[in-house]
């Protein structure tokens, strides 16, 4: 039976309607934390639903070589092919945003773009990182029209242009082999004087005839007009000191993530940079019954096989938990 609510928290949902199911848990991000996460709930056999609105960074990973057992393919495969087997357990996925959360007291409560208040008596966090942005002059203008975080999604607007990856870690390297099969000249600009990419990525770049890399240098404008959009950049080489236009069609950011975490700051400590704080070995948070797992509470490893680990380990715990007190 469904039944009419009124929370006084929210304030733009006065009124909604309550979905008279109560989830044994609920899990916040469909990245391969919270993947793992409802799979280890659902093998179980509690009711366990994904709630996200995609399915995380690394379905933009232009090939994934370090998941044990796993031949290198695209992450988007590798994802799929998880969503599948978590799905052939029985676990649900609701494809929406959350955009509050009451963790005042059990059972916790959800607020969703698409499907009101979802109820569960234990929720997993597994909300992952974004892209963060350089704050520099032209990038927010240009946002969209030249200026992007992921080459996944715009590589084919570029087919025969002239691209700039911004950064030096495995998402830089990344962003540039997607480039590379559609741009006629990708450079990746470095700040620093080497890269922090895992050797085997770097590898694979310098073999792409029409990828280069720069290093000592820094982006301190984009350029463009309302026509064309991005047309240049300005940099400067810290190197020499001289500063320089480069002209080009495209600017990436892989300049690393922010954690997903301002939405639980109310009830869940973080550390200065906003990853959630965990209790010791365990994915426990200070809330019972609400744990963690992924990018979010991961602020050195960050790598998929490591939030899919923590995602088991976080859904082994919401298991124990709902069994003893749910
Ligand atoms: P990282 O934090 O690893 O790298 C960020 C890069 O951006 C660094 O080179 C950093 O430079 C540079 N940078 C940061 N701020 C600025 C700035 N203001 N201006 C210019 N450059 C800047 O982030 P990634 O997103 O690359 O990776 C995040 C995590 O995800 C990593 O652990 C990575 O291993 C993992 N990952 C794994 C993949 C895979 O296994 N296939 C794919 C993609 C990511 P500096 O080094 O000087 O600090």
């Amino acid at each position: 039976m469904k039944r009419l609510i009124c929370l006084s928290l929210i304030v733009s949902l006065s009124c909604t309607v309550l979905k008279a199911v109560v989830y044994d848990a609920l899990v916040i991000g469909g990245g391969p934390a919270g993947l793992v996460a409802a799979m280890e709930i659902a093998r179980a056999k509690y009711h366990v639903a994904v709630v996200a609105p995609d399915s995380g960074q690394l379905v933009g990973s232009h090939d994934v070589e370090n998941i044990p057992g796993i031949p290198a393919k695209p992450g988007a495969e590798i994802m799929d092919d998880l969503q599948k087997q978590v799905a052939s357990f029985g676990a649900e996925f609701i494809n929406d945003r959350v955009t509050a959360v009451d963790f005042d007291k059990a059972p916790y409560r959800l607020v969703t773009q698409e499907n009101g208040i979802l109820e569960a008596k234990t929720i997993i966090i597994a909300t992952g990182s974004s892209a963060k942005k350089l704050g520099i002059p032209g990038e927010q203008e240009f946002w969209g029209r030249g200026v992007s975080s992921c080459a996944v999604c715009d590589c084919f607007l570029y087919t025969n242009k002239k691209v700039v990856i911004i950064g030096g870690g495995n998402s830089a390297i990344d962003e540039a082999l997607q480039l590379a099969e559609y741009a006629r000249e990708v450079t990746i600009l470095v700040r620093g004087n080497e890269m922090r990419a895992d050797a085997w990525g770097q590898d694979k770049v310098r073999e792409k005839k029409n990828i280069s890399i720069r290093y000592t240098i820094d982006v301190l404008e984009v350029l463009g007009d309302e026509e064309h959009g991005v047309t240049a950049i300005q940099i400067r080489d810290t190197a020499t000191g001289l500063t320089q236009k480069m002209v080009i069609d495209g600017v990436f950011l892989a300049i690393g993530h922010k954690p997903n975490s301002d939405l639980f700051k109310k009830w869940i400590a973080t550390d200065a940079q906003g990853y959630i704080i965990l209790n010791g070995r365990s994915q426990a948070t200070a809330v019972p019954g609400v744990f963690v797992a992924g990018d979010v509470a991961d602020p050195v490893y960050k790598k998929a096989y490591i939030a899919m680990g923590a995602g088991g380990q976080a859904g082994l715990e919401a298991v124990h938990y709902v069994r003893f007190h749910g």
